[in-house]
């Protein structure tokens, strides 16, 4: 376990795109010479935080973050071809909606419906082996059974 600030880290910008792609690396240093393979989870916690606020800005960078963390995961899952990959989140924060926009511009226009946690369906991802267990629609507990599966299936 790693506790790497007081009352949590900073937002993005402030916050450099360093402090999640160092976490990220020393647990996939030292959890990958486990021989019986490993359980990483990785909490892009502030993507939530920007919902509550209603801050377009703010939201955009900590997703940008969390995706180069992302990148890595699954370039590691097809290199290593016994990993599974799945990413979701436990709820959408903010109600936000993509409004107007432009193809040409490549801007986009949103508009937050709420300061709270909404229940919008969110996306469940998944890649590498195991993957195949996440299709349909389904609550969002019923991820801890399929993970539960897909390890007892392919350990
Ligand atoms: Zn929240």
């Amino acid at each position: 376990m790693a506790l790497l600030a007081d009352n949590g880290p900073a937002r993005m910008p402030a916050r450099t795109a360093a402090y999640m792609k160092l976490g990220f690396d020393k647990a996939l240093e030292l959890l990958g010479k486990n021989k019986n393979g490993f359980f990483l989870m990785v909490e892009g916690s502030q993507i939530d935080d920007a919902g509550h606020f209603n801050d377009t800005s703010y939201n955009v960078q900590e997703v940008l973050d969390f995706d180069q963390q992302v990148g890595k995961a699954l370039r590691f899952a097809a290199q290593n071809g016994e990993t599974l990959v799945v990413v979701t989140a436990d709820h959408e924060t903010g109600g936000y909606s993509v409004v107007g926009g432009s193809s040409q511009t490549g801007k986009l226009v949103g508009r937050f419906t709420t300061t709270h946690h909404s229940a919008v369906v969110v996306p469940v991802f998944a890649y590498g082996t195991g993957s195949e267990l996440f299709t349909g629609m389904y609550q969002n507990t019923e991820i801890y059974q399929r993970i539960k599966q897909a390890m007892a299936k392919y350990n």
